[in-house]
């Protein structure tokens, strides 16, 4: 959209391997237990894209790339030429090197192909082993539990969420975990999967197993390089972008969760999303830049709700650490030297978080005897700003959870989608 906006009389065709229009991964958690249908999945913006003369062609892959003659070619061998391409191929599931892993029963869910694929054979699967305890593993295992099913995951670092969590929350949310029912299983490394009559082993390293109907690999993820390397692109981890979202290859730009930024990757919607407006806003003339934005994990979970932004378990020299705990609350804030806030963990009580991610996207100082004084609670207070209704005004709006785009002056009170409230809406 952002190249239809930007160049009004550009062609603009889109190729997308996936047969169905434009819709929600975020929301694939629900649809698989039922909670979503495949309805609610679809974005708006689909049919948007016709109106605004955008010529989606929605289960039409693209083959490969001639960046010498300037075009691609789709699978049935057709040739489309192009004076921009922008890859925006996104990532793959990461199938870990288990025996066993082509085993029936056995599924990632990354697409809605694959989640429907996961929902039928969830009808009859009552017992379900989750490999990876990171974010997509234990927020299915919630939903899952919450279906009625029994939940075993497996990880193998020692604690659940290990890239974003400290030793404390971590410890917290394994115990929300422990309560819902669900088996966590840490340091345990899955050496096979073994078929037993309709069941499946699970066998991991010490010889132990356990059998299950189902098991979903959520071992993380990886950026989709292999159009853009086999087009000679050059690539890293993903495909490397300058701050224009740039390849090395004129005329080619690339975005998203196949793109790899400043070294960096990232596999999350908001900065896929911020990277594809600028890609687009970029199709012919270098007219934005991308800015590094920190990290910002949502567990969208009424019963344990987390966010964490920037990088809470990397520690630099000179850090303040500062962390409160009272029940089942946990916060704790990181800051430099010079009491810029570098990243937070609110665990169960999330108010002020808004405010606080503001905080450390600018990387605006905070009062310094607020720090010493340990004094969190001030600290949110201080850094908060209640919304006039003058800053709800826009014609378009974007839902920072989950995505849903929404238009007209004012967000919505409730996300349709992933139903936060209407300050959790950026102006699109
Ligand atoms: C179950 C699940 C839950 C998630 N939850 C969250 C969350 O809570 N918060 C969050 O921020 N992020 C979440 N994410 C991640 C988020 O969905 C992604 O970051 C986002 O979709 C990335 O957008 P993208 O456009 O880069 O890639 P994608 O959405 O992956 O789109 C890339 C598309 O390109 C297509 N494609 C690839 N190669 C070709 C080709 N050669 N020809 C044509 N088409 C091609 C792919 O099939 C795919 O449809 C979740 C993801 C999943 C799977």
């Amino acid at each position: 959209m952002s190249a239809r906006n930007e160049y009004p009389d550009a062609g603009i065709t889109l190729f997308a391997c996936e047969p169905y229009p434009f819709y929600n991964r975020i929301a694939l958690c629900a649809f698989i237990t039922g909670k979503k249908q495949q309805d609610h999945l679809h974005f708006h913006c689909a049919d948007r894209l016709r109106g605004d003369g955008i010529d989606a062609r929605w289960g039409e892959d693209v083959e490969s790339i001639d960046p010498g003659s300037g075009s691609v070619i789709s699978k049935d061998g057709r040739r489309w030429g192009y004076d921009r391409l922008i890859l925006a191929t996104g990532a793959v599931p990461t199938v870990p090197a288990i025996e066993g892993i082509d085993n029936r029963g056995v599924f990632t869910l990354w697409s809605l192909a694959d989640a429907i694929g996961v929902r039928d054979a969830l009808v009859d699967a009552q017992t379900v082993a989750i490999i990876g305890g990171g974010v997509l593993g234990v927020e299915t295992a919630v939903e899952l539990a919450n279906a009625g099913k029994k939940v075993t995951i497996f990880e193998a670092g020692d604690s659940v969420l290990p890239l974003h969590l400290d030793r404390i929350s971590s410890g917290m949310f394994g115990e929300f975990l422990r309560e819902k029912g669900i088996d966590t299983r840490l340091s345990t490394l899955v050496e096979r999967l073994e078929t037993r009559g309709a069941a499946l082993r699970v066998i991991h390293r010490d010889g132990a197993g356990l059998d299950v109907d189902m098991v979903l690999l959520m071992a993380g993820a990886s950026p989709d390089t292999r159009l853009a390397r086999s087009a000679g692109i050059k690539c890293g981890d993903g495909i490397i972008v300058d701050s224009h979202m740039n390849t090395d290859v004129a005329g080619i730009s690339a975005c998203g969760n196949c793109a790899q930024l400043d070294g960096e990757r990232n596999f999350l919607w908001n900065p896929a999303r911020a990277q594809g407006e600028i890609a687009g806003a970029n199709a012919f003339e270098n007219r934005r830049e991308a800015t590094s934005e920190p990290l910002v994990i949502h567990l969208k979970m009424p019963e344990m709700p987390l966010f964490v932004c920037g990088s809470p378990t990397f520690e630099e020299r000179g850090d303040i650490v500062i962390d409160d705990r009272s029940g089942r609350a946990y916060r704790a804030l990181r800051f430099d030297d010079r009491y810029r806030m570098k990243s937070a963990i609110f665990l169960f009580e999330t108010d002020g978080f808004y405010e606080i991610e503001k905080t450390i996207r600018r990387a605006l100082p905070v009062q310094k005897d607020l720090v010493e004084a340990r004094d969190i609670d001030g600290i949110v207070e201080s850094v908060s700003v209640p919304p006039g209704d003058d800053d709800y005004r826009s014609s378009g709006w974007v839902c920072r959870m989950c995505g849903y785009s929404h238009e007209g002056d004012y967000p919505p009170e409730i996300c349709p989608v992933c139903s936060v409230g209407k300050d959790q809406f950026l102006v699109a």
